[in-house]
């Protein structure tokens, strides 16, 4: 769902990007390989405050939600005491533990046939959960009117507890290199974010180790996704003059949509992607074409 643009208007408060990472421990990376397929990811270090005013969406928080009923109760009993303050309206609330984004609003006109008034569905930091009354009310009238004094609220209640964001993750291997000789990859990701994600995947990416002499193989893992420490690692054997970006591109985008999607547990085996990852992975843009580049080079890029 995540990759689906809107038309309905949205806004978003963020954080400070002034957090470490989060000191996660190396994990079980999934990888993409590309003997089949391709694949992709992104990054939104430091850069998430200044975003425009409008949008986020999904994010990579999931683990949170899921692995913490606790939360969803807290949202639940969040979402009541905003809508105390609010006229109309459906609301719905998801808290997350994303580091830039810290409050999301889409609002999407008059809904579904049941309900009177707009929907709003609101991604708000655990942070508000026990906020006051004071800022719960900034809440309602944010959420329902963009209010401009609300806002000015809700920015120092964000900045306030700046310590509650959690602190970015220190990859392992140290520093995340992004500028390739032919491609950045944070531009990419970037693009990538504001088109197809509203600018809510919370993941750094960088080029994965330099390639030594080149070879031909059997395969190559193109890009990969870490879950725990929401990472994305692209091989540097695309960083090439040859290779298109809408391909490189479309390997992020790939890696991305692992944040947005669960891994259900299928036959005993974990499913990367399931039937819905792989019906987003074909909303790309230039789905077919990065395809049909890949088999037509796929002997080039075998040899790295
Ligand atoms: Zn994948």
């Amino acid at each position: 769902m995540a990759t689906k643009q809107t038309s309905s208007s949205e806004s978003a408060h963020s954080g400070n990007p002034e957090n470490a990472r989060p000191g996660n421990p190396e994990n079980a990376r999934h990888r993409r390989t590309a003997s089949r397929a391709a694949s992709l990811a992104g990054d939104l270090r430091g850069r998430g405050r200044r975003r425009r005013a409008t949008d986020k969406l999904e994010s990579g928080e999931f683990a949170l939600a899921r692995a913490d009923g606790a939360v969803a109760d807290a949202a639940t009993m969040l979402a009541s005491r905003i809508r105390a303050h609010m006229a109309a309206g459906h609301l719905d609330i998801t808290l997350t533990d994303n580091r830039y984004t810290m409050l999301s609003v889409r609002r999407e006109g008059e809904c579904n046939e049941a309900r009177t008034g707009p929907q709003y569905r609101v991604r708000l930091h655990h942070m508000f959960a026990d906020a006051t009354p004071t800022v719960t009310q900034a809440l309602a009238h944010y959420i329902g009117k963009d209010d401009k004094d609300a806002s000015k609220i809700l920015g120092d209640f964000i900045d306030a507890n700046q310590h509650r964001v959690r602190a970015e993750a220190s990859r392992k291997g140290g520093r995340l290199i992004t500028k390739g000789a032919c491609h950045d990859l944070q531009d990419i990701f970037d693009g990538l974010n504001d088109h197809y994600f509203d600018g809510t995947i919370d993941a750094t990416i960088t080029w994965g180790q330099k390639c030594g002499k080149a070879q031909r193989r059997n395969s190559i893992k193109m890009g990969s996704y870490s879950l725990e420490d929401r990472s994305i690692r692209i091989h540097r054997s695309l960083d090439k003059a040859y290779i298109p970006r809408f391909f490189v591109e479309w390997i992020v985008y790939h890696e991305m949509l692992h944040q947005v999607h669960d891994a259900p547990i299928v036959n005993g085996r974990r499913q990367f992607h399931s039937k819905a990852f792989l019906e987003d992975e074909a909303a790309f843009e230039h789905y077919a074409l990065a395809r049909l580049w890949e088999r037509d080079h796929l002997d080039q890029l075998l040899t790295y």
